[in-house]
C-alpha cells in the first residue's frame, strides 16, 4: 500500500523486554499493556508487543509505516549516563533490529543525547544507518536544550538533515527531572541553528486547558517553517484542548504530523460531545489504534498532508545539497 500516513511518534520495546514503571506510574502499566495486547516482561513480550504492532499497521487502512522511536538514557551535565528513566530506555541497536525485520512497517527514530562524549559521532552514525528522526524528552533524560552547549549538536543535526521530534509539556509517563525543560521556548536555540524541529503533542502543554501555551505554539509556528507539531496522544482527555484548538486553526495544518504516541490509546467516549453520532459510531466501532487516530482526526475536520512526513523529509535532503 502506497498511500496513508506515516505515523512519526510510535513507542517500541527493547529485545530484552525489559519494562519496568515505578511508584504511581505502575498504574499506567496494565492501561498501556491492554492497548498494546501484549503482557508481561522478557524477550517474548518483546516480541509479542511487536507482532501486535506489526499486524496492526499492515491491517490499517489510514496508516502505512511508522517510526520507531529510541530512547536514549538520562545523563548528567558531565556527560555520565544515570538512572533518571527508571528502567525505562530502548537502545537505537534494539530499534534498528525492529526495523530490519519489517523494513516495509519501519522507520528508524533515533536518540542520542546531547551531553554523551560521543554525541556529535553517535549522530553521523545514526543518520548512516538510516534514522529518520532524532528524539529527546529533555524532561526525563535531563536536557536544557536552551543551553548554549548545545550549538555543535544543533550544527550537527541541520547538516545531516535530521528532525528533531522533541517531547514538549508536561511529561506523564516517564519520571521527570525538570518539567520545564519540556517548554516550548527552549526550542528556539534549535530552531535558530536551521534545525526541523517537530514539537511533540502539538502544542499541548499536557493540561486540557492550555490556551496560553498554545497561543504561544501559534506565534512560533508563525515565525519558523522549521518548526512542526504531531498529534501524538492528542486524544487523550488531559491533551484534548490541543487538538480542538488545531480544529480552529487549519492554517497551520501543512505543519502538522500524524502521530499515535502508540500505544496511548484515542478513549472514544470523551470525544462524543464534539462529534456527529455517525461518527462517534464509525469510531467506537474502529478497532485499530491506528486507524481510530486517523479517524478522529477526519471528523473534527483536521487533515494532516498525508505525505507530510516525507515533504520534510525531501525538504531536509534539498537543504543538505544546497550546502554541500
Ligand atoms: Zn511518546
Amino acid at each position: 500500500m502506497s498511500g496513508g500516513y506515516t505515523d512519526i511518534h510510535v513507542h517500541c520495546v527493547p529485545r530484552d523486554g525489559a519494562v519496568r514503571f515505578r511508584g504511581w506510574r505502575r498504574l499506567l502499566a496494565p492501561f498501556l499493556a491492554r492497548s498494546a495486547g501484549s503482557r508481561g516482561s522478557g524477550p517474548q513480550a518483546a516480541r509479542r508487543y511487536m507482532d501486535r504492532l506489526a499486524d496492526r499497521l499492515r491491517t490499517a487502512r489510514h496508516v502505512r509505516r511508522a517510526v520507531l522511536l529510541a530512547l536514549d538514557c538520562a545523563h548528567d551535565a558531565h556527560g555520565n549516563p544515570t538512572d533518571h528513566m527508571q528502567g525505562y530506555t530502548v537502545p537505537d541497536a534494539d530499534v534498528r533490529a525492529w526495523c530490519e525485520e519489517a523494513p516495509d512497517l519501519f522507520l528508524y527514530g533515533a536518540s542520542v543525547h546531547p551531553h554523551r562524549p560521543d554525541a556529535l559521532d553517535a549522530l553521523e552514525q545514526a543518520a548512516a544507518q538510516g534514522a529518520v528522526l532524532v528524539k529527546l524528552i529533555p524532561n526525563s533524560q535531563g536536557i536544557d536544550l536552551a543551553e548554549g552547549r548545545h550549538q555543535p549538536y544543533f550544527r550537527k543535526l541541520a547538516e545531516l538533515g535530521l528532525p528533531l521530534l522533541c517531547h514538549a509539556g508536561t511529561e506523564w509517563v516517564l519520571p521527570a527531572q525538570r518539567q520545564a525543560w519540556g517548554d516550548l521556548a527552549r526550542l528556539c536555540p534549535a530552531l535558530d541553528a536551521g534545525v526541523t524541529v517537530i514539537a511533540a503533542h502539538g502544542g499541548s502543554s499536557g493540561w486540557f486547558y492550555n490556551r496560553h501555551t498554545l497561543r504561544r505554539y501559534a506565534a512560533l509556528l508563525a515565525d519558523c517553517p522549521n518548526l512542526y507539531g504531531d498529534t501524538a496522544a492528542l486524544g487523550l482527555v488531559n491533551r484534548m484542548g490541543a487538538l480542538l484548538w488545531w480544529r480552529r486553526h487549519t492554517e497551520h495544518v501543512g505543519q502538522l504530523l500524524f502521530g499515535t504516541d502508540y500505544p496511548v490509546p484515542v478513549p472514544a467516549v470523551a470525544w462524543r460531545p464534539w462529534l456527529a453520532e455517525v461518527d462517534y459510531r464509525r469510531l467506537t466501532c474502529e478497532a485499530n489504534p491506528f486507524d481510530r487516530m486517523a479517524l478522529l482526526l477526519e471528523a473534527l475536520g483536521i487533515h494532516p498532508p498525508e505525505q507530510g512526513f516525507e515533504a520534510l523529509l525531501a525538504g531536509s535532503g534539498r537543504l543538505r545539497e544546497e550546502r554541500a
